[in-house]
């Protein structure tokens, strides 16, 4: 069965490039009916936190990834880990090294100047003499200090590490007794029963120390996929310049989830020319060998289009549940139906949505200048009256068809082209221009409402 995870350290909030590995993750899991865990890499007391964990939650349950099973904490784990070093240490396969700060700071320093390498001289590696009462040891594992270390990497191919290059007796436990970051990634891995890890290939650089505790350990060594980067447009690694790097900053910004994971899925995977995927096509075609070699290029227009076909093609009960959060509350509306229908097409975002259509439900408490000046001239007021009187008159206005055919009355009427009483009636009932059909704006805000905006819009510009 494949299990794959996503690992977070909890130390902010989930950021789309972690999210983009998780989904790869989630979508490998279930699209060979297998497992997706979350571990939580919480060791590091300083930096980690429960809100950091939270928040990661809550993006997931936002973008309905569901993880099985229950999650593991790695601070929970520390039992575990010691059981591990203990074994290391009676395999003689790690040891216990004394080396003072300052012993180890001095050999750093000499390495440096003679240019060399920086790393630990295997001074404890054999020792069998007196160890120093005043130390509390750290533990070392005795890593092959020469030959190959092969990483078979399902994106990047194999890629082969010289050991004198890359290693040295790294530490597995702190003094205090801590495991070391690598130690505890590699044994979860093993434990928990994953056999495919997708990740960032900023982890790449670890995995040679991990496949050293694999095999130390006897334990069967997954499959690893280091997925490139993200990169802004000028090819430089992803900022908080380049656009929102937290998760849920997305959701304040009026993005859906499944136009998020369609823009993330397409950072860095390709299918043909396909460029929408719901969320069963990309189960049923994602393969972590089609990962690009090369880093993805974010672009924000990109993610906003996908977003306004998905917009577009919600329904409007979905729209209206989902602009609550956004604090508008259209779920009983009578015209949300003619409402949504108008404005859906028109949305980058949802924010805009609730914007836009706030700007059609709210009475205008001033009118843009410019709008004004082009659409309240010469007989715009006349023709303003007369539509406001013919409106109180009409029994039968409800759809944008009856307020279109009294408008075109009046066209008929007053021998005008339409636009005439169009502009003015549209910076009328919405002080500016632009925005939906001016028919569907009057069925939306109703008889009263349109008699009452067009009767303002008469006293302050007459
Ligand atoms: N905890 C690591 C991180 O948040 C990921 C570890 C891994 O995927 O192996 O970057």
């Amino acid at each position: 069965m494949v299990v794959t995870r996503f690992a977070p350290s909890p130390t902010g909030y989930l950021h789309i490039g972690g999210l983009r590995t998780a989904l790869f993750s989630y979508l490998w899991a279930k699209k060979n009916n297998g497992k997706f865990v979350l571990r939580i890499e919480d060791t590091d007391k300083a930096r980690n936190s429960q809100e950091a964990t939270d928040a990661i939650l809550k993006a997931f349950e936002w973008l309905g990834l569901k993880h099985d099973g229950e999650i593991t904490y790695q601070s929970q784990r520390g039992d575990i880990y010691t059981l591990y070093i203990k074994q290391l240490l009676d395999e003689g396969k790690a040891y216990r090294c004394y080396m003072s700060k300052e012993e180890l700071s001095k050999l750093r320093e000499t390495q440096m100047a003679n240019k060399e390498r920086t790393k630990y001289n295997g001074k404890y590696r054999d020792f069998d003499g007196t160890p120093p009462a005043d130390i509390e040891p750290v533990i070392r594992i005795k890593a092959p200090l020469s030959g190959e270390i092969i990483v078979r990497d399902g994106v990047k191919g194999d890629i082969c590490f010289q050991a004198e290059d890359i290693l040295d007796d790294f530490v597995i436990a702190r003094s205090d007794g801590a495991p070391t970051y690598n130690f505890v990634v590699a044994i979860d891995d093993y434990l928990m029963g994953i056999n495919e890890v997708i990740r960032g290939d900023d982890h790449l650089s670890n995995t040679p120390k991990q496949i050293v505790i694999y095999e130390a350990l006897g334990f069967s060594i997954p499959n690893f996929y280091h997925v490139p980067m993200i990169h802004n447009s000028a090819g430089k690694k992803l900022s908080k310049r380049d656009g929102a790097t937290d998760v849920m900053a997305y959701k304040e910004m009026g993005y859906k989830p499944e136009a998020l994971l369609n823009f993330l899925v397409r950072l860095g995977w390709s299918y043909g020319d396909q460029e929408i995927f719901n969320m069963d096509e990309m189960q049923e075609l994602f393969n972590p060998k089609d990962i690009n070699k090369s880093a993805s290029i974010y672009s924000v227009e990109k993610l906003d289009w996908l977003n306004a076909h998905y917009i577009k093609n919600s329904s409007n009960n979905e729209l209206a549940e989902l602009l609550t959060e956004y604090d508008l509350i259209l779920t009983s509306h009578d015209k949300k139906e003619i409402l949504l229908d108008a404005i859906k097409d028109r949305a980058k975002n949802l924010k805009e949505m609730a914007q836009m259509t706030k700007e059609i439900l709210n009475t205008p408490k001033s009118y843009d200048e410019k709008a004004v000046k082009k659409a309240f001239k010469g007989e715009s007021i006349t023709i303003l009256n007369a539509f406001g009187a013919k409106l109180s008159l009409s029994e039968s206005c409800h759809l944008p068809t009856d307020y279109h055919n009294l408008m075109q009355e009046i066209v008929d009427e007053m021998g005008i082209g339409f636009g005439k009483i169009g502009m003015p009636l549209r910076v009328a009932l919405l002080g500016k221009m632009g925005g939906p059909g001016i028919d569907v704006v009057m069925a939306v805000i109703g008889k009263d409402e349109t008699i009452l905006r067009i009767a303002n819009a008469i006293t302050a510009h007459s």
